[in-house]
């Protein structure tokens, strides 16, 4: 079963996202790249370069509804002439035709971000989500965890890896213990918890870093050999990289305690002291960081949340 990655550039900062073509039947693509003409060209002529065309993907498997990720499933899958999407059920971005405004914005809310800052983020995701095309429920299936993707010599498990989204999932060719892990493993970033409503009670947060530390954890109990992430070059020492998050996400831990002294703070709070100066779509990106890293300081019982208002704030022990 040959693996054959394909870089589509995308109009994000984080650059190139990495599209894997499994070139047997069903020929499959794990992920797609993001609704423009430069990434359908590229995944084009990665494609023509493996001797394959659009026509012959019969599966599209999606590691997460990121929209570089996912933007091209929808009119990849209707030029396939009905190839199947698979992507995980608690990934509920792009699935359901709707967006969480409503869910997020309470999330937002309660992170402390003023009212002001809420609506820019808005505006700004309005451009962002115009390079993925939403799927309706009835047109794509499950990816189940510990279940496999059957292929004419060999399988892909796939594992449920929460975390960076609800419902990323990375896939195993145990033959040689190859993983093709999506934005769960980057090389370069250590990749971030992205602030979601929980997918059983979208009232709540995803408890986001706590489940991506279980989720590196699991990838390393299958002792992988190489991993392919989402962005970026693949992984051949996959421990050095995981004792690096490690330690990335202790450091990070000590800070936001330490950021929140005196009279407590709110997420918004501590994301302006932790990422000064960041605009556009880091603001969402340094708030999901800064809650994932409050509520896991919370959860080991080294901070205090208390509600005020509508606001949460977290207070030292
Ligand atoms: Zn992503
Ligand atoms: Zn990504």
């Amino acid at each position: 079963m040959r693996i054959i990655p394909i870089s589509v550039p995308t109009p994000f900062y984080i650059g190139p996202v990495n599209v894997y073509l499994i070139a047997e039947d069903p020929i499959t693509i794990i992920d797609t790249g993001p609704k423009t003409k430069e990434a359908v060209e590229a995944l084009r002529s990665g494609l023509r370069a493996a001797g394959f065309r659009v026509s012959d993907i019969r599966r599209i498997v999606l590691t997460h509804a990121h929209e570089d990720h996912c933007g091209l499933a929808k009119s990849l899958r209707d030029e396939a002439k009905n190839a199947e999407v698979l992507v995980h059920e608690w990934e509920t971005g792009h699935r359901h035709s709707r967006l969480e405004y409503e869910e997020h914005r309470k999330l937002l809310e309660r992170a402390g971000v003023p009212d002001a800052e809420i609506a820019r983020l808005r505006r700004m995701y309005e451009g962002v989500r115009q390079y993925a095309d939403s799927f309706g429920d009835n047109e794509h299936s499950p990816l189940w965890d510990d279940s496999d993707l059957t292929f004419e010599s060999g399988t892909l498990r796939i594992v449920h890896t929460p975390g960076h989204t609800p419902g990323s999932c990375s896939f195993i060719r145990e033959a040689d213990r190859t993983v093709i892990a999506g934005d769960c493993v980057l090389k370069r970033i250590t990749p971030n918890p992205v602030l979601s409503p929980d997918p059983v009670d979208p009232s709540k947060r995803f408890p986001s870093l706590a489940e991506y530390l279980v989720s590196l954890a699991r990838i390393r109990s299958f002792a992988p050999t190489l991993v392919y992430g989402g962005h970026g070059e693949p992984v051949h020492d996959y421990d050095e990289l995981f004792n690096r998050y490690i330690r990335a996400i202790q450091e990070r831990q000590t800070q936001v305690i330490k950021l929140v002294s005196g009279d407590g703070a709110s997420a918004w709070d501590v994301a302006l002291k932790m990422f000064p100066g960041t605009d556009d779509v880091h603001r969402f990106l340094a708030v999901s960081e800064a809650v994932a890293h409050l509520d896991l300081a919370h959860n080991e019982g080294k901070l205090v949340l208390e509600l005020s208002g509508p606001k949460e704030v977290y207070k030292a022990l």
